[in-house]
């Protein structure tokens, strides 16, 4: 009777496979460095178990979206990495961002002014990176802005500037000519505010090749075991493991029903399973007669609509013994990836990752 045992479901975190991910990123973007994007609590897969790896793997720059994702972080980060705040300081929590040693995204002229007020009210320089929009339209500067921003006097006062970053909308379509697009106006607006280290790619734009590395990398899904070349053999090595738990089985006859909405009607007897895991644990609802998970190896058709807690699967054909109560059932494994349930579900590993829920017993290898 363990706490494993005792869950209706196992999510594996194998964190040995993140920090060989790190490093085959950093290899790969070298000389110059590489971060590690943190946000959501990790891609949903730990913030407080994860950084401590990659800061051992050698990563010292980590980003989160919110200041309060930044002060968790703070709690297992307490050297001399730098945490940048990718929506910069909430209006007011310039003070806070210090105090935690947060370094912000500056996107607007606003957000710059309160920085640099900051900075003067302290009589000392402040690290920083602006970001630029170069054609996202979603966060930083635009050019006009940029210029406007440069004509002031003395614009960069107070501010020590780390890096210029700007982020890249179709990274994962390697040759979408947006991306050169995109870099043509990064490196002339990087170029206006005098040529500070700069920072483009995220997963799949590490992938776009050196011109697109600069000084810094900012990898997210792909430390996390994503595939940040779509319709390429995945570089990464997988990261999760999800299993969940036979609940209960029964054999319906032909004309049953099976779920929510009778979807799902059975064309002769068969066999069905309750699976402990359901949308509330991220196995989304768009999965409903769709997919399968593997028991023993073998291939167990989901049927009926996925609900909040549970799932049915066809497990006709199988051994009774591997469907017995409390019996473990694969969900996500190196042979169904959370990219291919994204792909069946129409959606993207990241929805995936970032749905897991807090329910499962997790276990970090
Ligand atoms: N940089 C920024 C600004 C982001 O918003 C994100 C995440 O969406 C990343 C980097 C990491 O992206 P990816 O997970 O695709 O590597």
């Amino acid at each position: 009777n363990t706490p494993e045992s005792r869950c209706g479901a196992v999510l594996t975190i194998d964190l040995a496979a993140i920090a060989a991910n790190y490093r085959l990123l950093q290899q790969r973007v070298g000389p110059a460095a590489c971060s590690a994007v943190m946000k959501a609590d990790a891609y949903g897969l730990g913030a407080a178990q994860v950084a401590p790896v990659l800061r051992q793997a050698g990563c010292r720059h980590f980003f989160v979206a919110h200041l309060e994702e930044g002060i968790a972080l703070r709690k297992v980060l307490r050297g001399d990495e730098t945490v940048y705040v990718l929506h910069g300081a909430p209006p007011g929590a310039e003070m806070d961002m210090l105090e935690f040693r947060l370094v912000p995204v500056l996107n607007s002229q606003q957000q710059l002014t309160a920085w640099q007020g900051a900075a003067r009210q302290l009589g000392r320089r402040l690290p920083a990176i602006v970001q630029v929009d170069s054609g996202m339209s979603r966060m930083g500067m635009p050019p006009a802005e940029v210029d406007a921003w440069l004509a002031q006097q003395d614009p960069k006062a107070g501010l020590d500037l780390h890096y210029v970053m700007s982020h890249l909308a179709v990274a994962d379509e390697p040759d979408h000519p947006f991306n050169r697009e995109q870099l043509a106006r990064f490196t002339a607006i990087r170029a206006r505010l005098g040529n500070i280290p700069g920072s483009l790619a995220n997963s799949s734009g590490i992938f776009l090749g050196p011109d697109y590395h600069f000084g810094l990398a900012r990898p997210g899904v792909a430390l996390y075991g994503g595939n940040p070349l779509p319709g390429s053999a995945n570089p990464m090595q997988p990261v999760v493991t999800l299993q969940g738990r036979v609940v209960q089985a029964r054999t319906i006859a032909a004309g049953d029903y099976v779920g929510y909405a009778l979807s799902y009607q059975a064309p002769a007897e068969r066999t069905i399973a309750t699976v402990s895991v359901g949308y509330a644990d991220g196995w989304l609802r768009h999965l409903s007669n769709k997919g399968h998970v593997l028991i023993g190896g073998a291939r167990a058709p989901v049927v009926g609509r996925v609900s909040m807690d549970s799932m049915t699967v066809d497990v006709t054909g199988i051994a009774p013994s591997l469907v017995t109560a409390g019996a473990l059932v694969d969900l996500l494994s190196p042979e169904q990836t959370v990219d291919d349930v994204a792909a069946l579900a129409g959606t993207i590993g990241y929805e995936i990752l970032t749905s897991l829920g807090q329910r499962y017993h997790r276990r970090y290898i």
